[in-house]
C-alpha cells in the first residue's frame, strides 16, 4: 500500500552565522510542533549562501542545539551552498525573459540619487530609485554582464498577478499574523509593490543569488507547505509570492509569528549571546525550560 501524500511540510531554515537564540527557538519549536500536530513533516535548511558570515561551527551547534530541544529531521540537511548551479540557471532564464537588468549602482549612489522628497524606505530596504532601469535587456542583447548585481524589473514581474477592481493582485494565506495583526487573505496590488518594494536585487555580485531568490526556489524544491517563521519576514512574503508566481511556483500558507524581544523590547539578535541556547544548555536549563521561556 503507498503512503499518502504528505499535505503538512514545515521547515526552519537558519543561516550558520552565529549562535541560535531563544527566538530561533521558539520559531523552530513553533514549525516543530505545527508539523507533529498535523500529522507533517519537519525539515531543516541551511541559509549558507553568503559564505563571508557563514561559520561549520556555528552549523554544527544549530544541529546540536535543536537535537537538544528534541527536533529531529530528516538528513543530510538542504545547505543553500550547494545549489549554486540551481540559482544561476534561474537567473539566466530571467535574464532571457528580460526580467532583470544590470546595476552597478553603490548603496550611496541609490541614497543620493535624484528623487523627489527623500528616499523611501520599503520592506527590503531603501526602494531602488530607477538609475540602472535603463539597462533592461533588450531582445537581442545576450550575455549576463559579469561582475554586477541584477535586479528584478518589479513592474514586469508584478504584472502577472490577477485582475480585481481593475488592479493586477496578488494574495497569500496567513495563519499568524503581521506585525499590525493582518491575518487571513492577504492581498496586495502591483502598484503597492513597485511603490514600496520596487526593483529589489535578485542576484548579488558577489554571491549570484540572494535570499530572496533563494528561499523560493528551496522552499518549492523542497516541497515546503507551511513557512513558520518571525514577524520580521512579513513583508518579505510580498517578494516571495511574487517570485512564486514569476517562477510557476507554489505559494506556501504564512504563518508568521511574534518576536522573542528583550527586557527593552528590542528584537534579539545572533550577537545576543546572553540569550543563546547553548548558554542556557551550559547553565543547566532543560528543553521544557526554553519552552517555558519563549511561551510554548
Ligand atoms: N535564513 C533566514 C534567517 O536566518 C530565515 C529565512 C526564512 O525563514 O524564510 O533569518
Amino acid at each position: 500500500m503507498a503512503w499518502p501524500e504528505l499535505s503538512w511540510i514545515e521547515r526552519f531554515a537558519p543561516s550558520p552565522t552565529g549562535p541560535l537564540h531563544l527566538g530561533h527557538a521558539y520559531s523552530a519549536l513553533t514549525a516543530w510542533d505545527r508539523a507533529v500536530e498535523n500529522g507533517g513533516e519537519f525539515l531543516l535548511r541551511i541559509e549558507d549562501i553568503d559564505q563571508s558570515r557563514c561559520r561549520p561551527e556555528w552549523e554544527v551547534q544549530i544541529f546540536e542545539d535543536l537535537e537538544w530541544l528534541g527536533i529531529w529531521w530528516p538528513k543530510p540537511v538542504l545547505r543553500q551552498s550547494e545549489r549554486s548551479l540551481v540559482y544561476q540557471k534561474k537567473i539566466e532564464k530571467l535574464w532571457q525573459q528580460h526580467a532583470l537588468f544590470a546595476c552597478s549602482c553603490s548603496r550611496k549612489d541609490i541614497l543620493d540619487a535624484p528623487q523627489e522628497g527623500t528616499p523611501i524606505l520599503g520592506s527590503d530596504g531603501v526602494v531602488y530609485p530607477g538609475t540602472c532601469s535603463a539597462n533592461i535587456a533588450s531582445p537581442g542583447d545576450v550575455g549576463i554582464p559579469k561582475n554586477t548585481a541584477l535586479r528584478l524589473n518589479m513592474s514586469y514581474a508584478s504584472s502577472i498577478g490577477y485582475l480585481k477592481d481593475g488592479k493586477n493582485c496578488f494574495s497569500f494565506v496567513e495563519t499568524g499574523c503581521s506585525p499590525e495583526g493582518q491575518t487571513g487573505l492577504i492581498e496586495f496590488s502591483a502598484d503597492e509593490a513597485i511603490e514600496t518594494i520596487g526593483d529589489i536585487v535578485l542576484a548579488r555580485r558577489d554571491m549570484g543569488t540572494s535570499y530572496h531568490l533563494s528561499v523560493v526556489l528551496d522552499d518549492a524544491f523542497q516541497g515546503v507547505t507551511h513557512v513558520t517563521r518571525g514577524q520580521d519576514l512579513f513583508e518579505a512574503t510580498k517578494i516571495h509570492v511574487i517570485l512564486q508566481k514569476l517562477l510557476g511556483l507554489p505559494t506556501p500558507v504564512y504563518h508568521h509569528h511574534a518576536l522573542i524581544r528583550d527586557e527593552n523590547g528590542k528584537r534579539l539578535a545572533k550577537r545576543d549571546d546572553a540569550r543563546a541556547i547553548s548558554k542556557y544548555r551550559a547553565e543547566g536549563a532543560t528543553p521544557q525550560d526554553i519552552r517555558y521561556m519563549v511561551g510554548l
